[in-house]
């Protein structure tokens, strides 16, 4: 079947075309999706600026129910949409299912979100005078989004864009455009209007860049590596008017485990944070940072559970961790593996699975007996591979946690209130938890990191008005 982008509600064809395949049977081709060029990534974004001016004067009840329609929508279907995102990404069924749930849950909470804009009202300093502040829409928004969350990525920046009143381009992954596909139609359905929301379906050297580089483009929101990231941030301040962009970028998140944790919760939190999702979640726990008194406990519970994982085909009913992604990201995870065995830490898992169909199927990887200064503890490895980095103490691991050029999520597992709340307060990661996986978040309150991990404001929750909303400060003298 061949997927076209969609502009101005529009199919609008493409003459080059990508297969996407299928990671858990590479003999089933999902789609031939379009290969956008520049000329269609403008034609897109001259459709947005066109819808602008209507959907940004539109009311607050009408854009609630319009999202409110789409949750509704997607909600009925997650099966569907499950099903077609663990085809394509490589998700479990389970977890596909979770995403799309999730996809429904955000679009409702924007929804709601339309309904309390609010603005502020205060007297000047100068006498007579009355001062506003509110918020109004930025205009198109470029949305770049990457394959590992093929919808609710796609969901958590185009609801709040809609929300506060912009017009969207939207560019997917080209690996797994499906689920971003499915969910433009379902917005359609929901009755947006023609030209609100755009997807181009293509290259990010190609329709990425030209979103970047177009005028019309007034800010990009950005999810993916470190690298593309901060070239986008360059083409952004380099561009003429210059726009406002945010970026969600890579992790290398630690799970420290005390002496004092509960241990099937603490093994429970690293099983579950280092390798679910295959591992391919920038909030993975890939560091773990055991103190010595359970260090030997943990890692030989860990390992047995880790062992005892079904890896196979994602929408076998039975499987826990699906395939990887394709073939260049098994590359780069088999190559970590290589790369951690010569650095001289000690490997567990980690082989090549045989299935019943060829996909890309990895057993999860364990190193224990690894440092910090490795590079499996220090570069985002984006696969089902875990490194376990013995500590003496408290203060040592949190030495080590926040040794690391990323800040995205941290977490401790520990029954003492008094460690907790200094992980808490010390954690140098945007988000903390305590006796959870570093994976797994709320969808109404903020999501994003620091230091090398996120630029630019919070995504999600009411903090995701920030970047979507521009604030005016009006002055009237009555
Ligand atoms: P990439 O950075 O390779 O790609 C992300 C998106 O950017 C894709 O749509 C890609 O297009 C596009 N792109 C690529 N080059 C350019 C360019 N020059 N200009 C504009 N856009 C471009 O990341 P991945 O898709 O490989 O995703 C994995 C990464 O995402 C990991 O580092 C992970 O940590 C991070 N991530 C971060 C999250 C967070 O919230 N912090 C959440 C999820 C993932 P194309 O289709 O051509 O690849």
């Amino acid at each position: 079947m061949e997927f076209d982008s969609i502009i101005n509600g529009d199919f609008v064809a493409s003459a080059e075309r990508s297969q996407n395949i299928n990671p858990s049977d590479l003999s089933d081709v999902v789609g031939l999706f379009a290969r956008a060029d520049r000329a269609v990534t403008n034609q897109a974004i001259e459709a947005a600026a066109e819808a602008f001016p209507s959907w940004s004067a539109t009311t607050p009840q009408l854009r609630h129910d319009i999202l409110k329609r789409a949750s509704d929508l997607i909600l009925q279907r997650v099966d569907t949409l499950g099903r077609a995102l663990s085809r394509e990404e490589g998700k479990t069924l389970a977890e596909g299912m979770g995403e799309a749930t999730r996809a429904g849950q955000v679009f409702a909470f924007f929804a709601g979100e339309c309904l309390r804009a609010g603005g502020e009202q205060l007297p000047s300093t100068r006498p007579g005078v009355g001062v506003t502040i509110t918020r109004e829409a930025l205009g198109v928004v470029g949305l770049i989004t990457p394959w590992n969350f093929p919808i609710a990525i796609p969901a958590w920046k185009i609801a709040p864009a809609l929300a506060w009143g912009n017009t969207v381009v939207l560019k997917p992954a080209e690996i797994a455009p499906h689920s971003a596909w499915l969910l433009v139609q379902i917005l359609a359905e929901a009755g947006l209007p023609k030209g609100v929301l755009n997807l181009v379906l293509g290259k990010g050297s190609v329709v990425g860049e030209a979103l970047v580089e177009h005028p019309k483009v007034a800010a990009i929101s950005f999810t993916g590596s470190v690298n593309t990231g901060r070239r986008i941030a360059q083409g952004c301040t380099a561009a003429l008017p210059m726009k406002k962009v945010q970026l969600e970028m890579g992790g290398k998140n630690p799970l420290v485990v005390l002496d004092d944790a509960d241990l099937d919760l603490a093994v429970e939190a690293a099983l579950n944070g280092a390798f679910y999702s295959t591992g391919q979640r920038c909030t993975a726990s890939s560091r773990l940072i055991v103190t010595k008194g359970i260090h030997d406990a943990f890692v030989a519970r860990l390992s047995e559970r880790m062992q005892a994982l079904v890896v196979g085909h994602a929408l076998d009913a039975k499987t826990q961790i699906g395939p990887v992604v394709d073939q260049n990201q098994f590359e780069i995870d088999l190559g970590y593996i290589a790369r951690g065995t010569d650095e001289g830490a000690r490997l567990i898992g980690g082989e090549v699975v045989k299935a019943e169909t060829e996909g890309y199927f990895l057993r999860p990887a364990l190193f224990t007996e690894a440092d910090n200064a490795m590079a499996i503890a220090r570069e985002e490895i984006f696969g089902p591979v875990a490194c376990v980095i013995a500590v003496d103490d408290f203060e040592s691991a949190m030495e080590v946690a926040n040794d690391t050029d990323f800040g995205l999520s941290s977490g401790i597992c520990t029954t003492s209130l008094k460690y907790a709340e200094a992980f808490k307060r010390r954690s140098g990661a945007g988000m903390a938890m305590v006796n959870l996986p570093t994976a797994g978040v709320d969808y109404h309150v903020p999501f994003g990191g620091r230091k090398g991990s996120s630029y630019g404001s919070r995504e999600q929750g009411t903090y995701a008005r920030d970047f979507y909303s521009a604030v005016k400060t009006a002055y009237t003298l009555a």
